[in-house]
C-alpha cells in the first residue's frame, strides 16, 4: 500500500496539473471568436501592429487593414449594429456587439452601407461600409482601424485576422479546385 501510494502521487500531481491546466483551454477554446476576414478585397494588406506605440504617445490598439479604396467591408462575424457614428480621429465608424461578449470595431471609413442602422442584425459578411480614410486618417493609404474587443478590453487582432485571411484563402482554392480534396 505504501508503495503504492509512493508510485501514484507523482501521477496523481500530473493529473491534478492537467485537470488545472487542460480544462479551462478546452472551455477556452468552446468559447473562441470565429472571425470572418472583415473586407473583401483579397489584396488587403495588414501587419502585426497592436500595442505599438504611435508618434503621438497613444497606443495602437487595433490593426490597420490596406485595400482599395471604396472596396467593402464586411461585419466580421453574425451580430448587431451597435454605433454608426462618426468622431475627430475615428472618422466614419461602426461598432458590432456580438456573442460572448465580443465587439469588432471599424474605423476611418469612406462611406457607410445604405441603410445601416444601429440595432440592426448583420450575418458574417455583410457589407457595413467601405474602405476610406476618414478621421486621422485623411492623407494616409486608405485603410480600416479594426479592433476586437473581449467584455470591453480591446484584444490583438492580428491571429484572429490571420486565421480567418487563411481560412478564406483555403477556401478559394477548394472552390477552384486547387486543392488534392474537395
Ligand atoms: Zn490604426
Amino acid at each position: 500500500m505504501d508503495r503504492w501510494g509512493k508510485a501514484l502521487a507523482p501521477l496523481v500531481v500530473i493529473v491534478a496539473l492537467l485537470g488545472g491546466v487542460v480544462a479551462p483551454n478546452v472551455a477556452l477554446a468552446a468559447e473562441e471568436f470565429v472571425l470572418t476576414f472583415p473586407h473583401s478585397d483579397p489584396d488587403t494588406k495588414f501587419l502585426s501592429e497592436y500595442g505599438v506605440s504611435k508618434p503621438d504617445g497613444r497606443i495602437h490598439r487595433g490593426v490597420d487593414l490596406f485595400a482599395k479604396r471604396g472596396s467593402e467591408v464586411v461585419a466580421g462575424a453574425d451580430g448587431f449594429v451597435q454605433k454608426v457614428q462618426r468622431g475627430s480621429r475615428a472618422g466614419l465608424y461602426v461598432v458590432l456587439t456580438h456573442t460572448d461578449g465580443y465587439e469588432t470595431w471599424y474605423l476611418h471609413l469612406g462611406s457607410f452601407a445604405e441603410g445601416i442602422e444601429v440595432g440592426d442584425p448583420v450575418a458574417a459578411g455583410d457589407v457595413i461600409g467601405y474602405v476610406g480614410s476618414t478621421g486621422n486618417a485623411a492623407g494616409t493609404s486608405p485603410h480600416t482601424h479594426f479592433e476586437i474587443h473581449d467584455n470591453g478590453r480591446p484584444i490583438d487582432p492580428y491571429p484572429f485576422l490571420r486565421a480567418s485571411f487563411e481560412r478564406w484563402v483555403l477556401s478559394q482554392q477548394i472552390e477552384a479546385g486547387e486543392t488534392p480534396f474537395r
